[in-house]
């Protein structure tokens, strides 16, 4: 299962967020942690997206393993944001290994990743799907089981869905559908993140002017805080609230 985090705060160097921390997201891509038993390396592409001045993210995603990636270190070291949400993905058996599949999922100012799978994938989600326009079926990112999970998120945000709204509702309607599925989702305008841990680890460390959520701590500071399984977190540069999901 992949790892992915994200960063709101003063401008940092994408460099001292994904390369240097002990554990950093690089790192976690060929050395985890705390997988709980759902895969061993992430290997199967990444994807950065970032924040520059006022416009839409920017991303940067690939197909291979972002330890082997050669043009990101320079990139990364040249590039400050002030939000980034990254992932690295090991991709579920039977599920093509493309970058349009990599994470982060991208619509206007929104950026979106997931760690985990959906159980009984694809017939478990048919009746999810069926509700969906057509044209967003045609157009799907991947024939994955995140792409279908940012569609369903996204139908919610066109709609004008509060953000945390629209990740615990797709959270439980697929739990619903698909019970036993991990559905650590990520969501950010680069304003507010919005995460849920389901089935997977998350932790969150925040500063006084800074939130960093991973799905496992980037290094063995103190201030890291784990969230307890099906809870929601929202958290802005400034303030994070954590709240329990249907179910928990
Ligand atoms: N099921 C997702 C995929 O194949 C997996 C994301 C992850 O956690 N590995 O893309």
């Amino acid at each position: 299962m992949c790892r992915h985090l994200a960063y709101l705060g003063p401008p940092v160097s994408l460099r001292g967020l994904l390369y240097d921390p002990p554990y950093s997201l690089v790192r976690q891509s060929w050395a985890p942690r705390n997988m709980r038993g759902g895969g061993t390396v992430n290997a199967d592409g990444f994807g950065v997206g970032w924040y520059a001045g006022d416009g839409d993210p920017v991303r940067y995603r690939r197909a291979a393993p972002i330890w082997g990636d050669v043009t990101l270190p320079a990139l990364a070291a040249a590039t400050l944001a002030g939000a980034v949400l990254a992932a690295v993905r090991s991709a579920t058996v039977g599920m093509p290994v493309q970058e349009s599949a990599a994470a982060p999922f991208a619509e206007g100012r929104w950026l979106f990743s997931h760690n985990g799978v959906v159980r009984g994938w694809p017939d478990s989600v048919v009746p999810l799907a069926d509700r969906l326009p057509v044209r967003d079926l045609l157009t799907l990112d991947a024939p994955t089981d995140s792409a279908l999970l940012w569609a369903l998120v996204r139908h919610r945000l066109r709609a004008d869905a509060d953000p945390a709204e629209a990740v615990a509702e797709t959270v439980a309607e697929v739990s619903e559908a698909a019970p036993g599925s991990r559905l650590n989702l990520l969501l950010t305008d680069g304003r507010t993140v919005v995460a849920s841990a389901v089935g997977h680890a998350l932790s969150v460390r925040a500063t006084p002017d800074a939130v960093l959520l991973a799905s496992e701590p980037v290094d063995d500071d103190p201030g890291w805080r784990s969230v307890p399984d099906r809870h929601l977190v929202v958290a802005t540069s400034t303030s994070v609230r954590v709240r329990a999901l249907a179910g928990a």
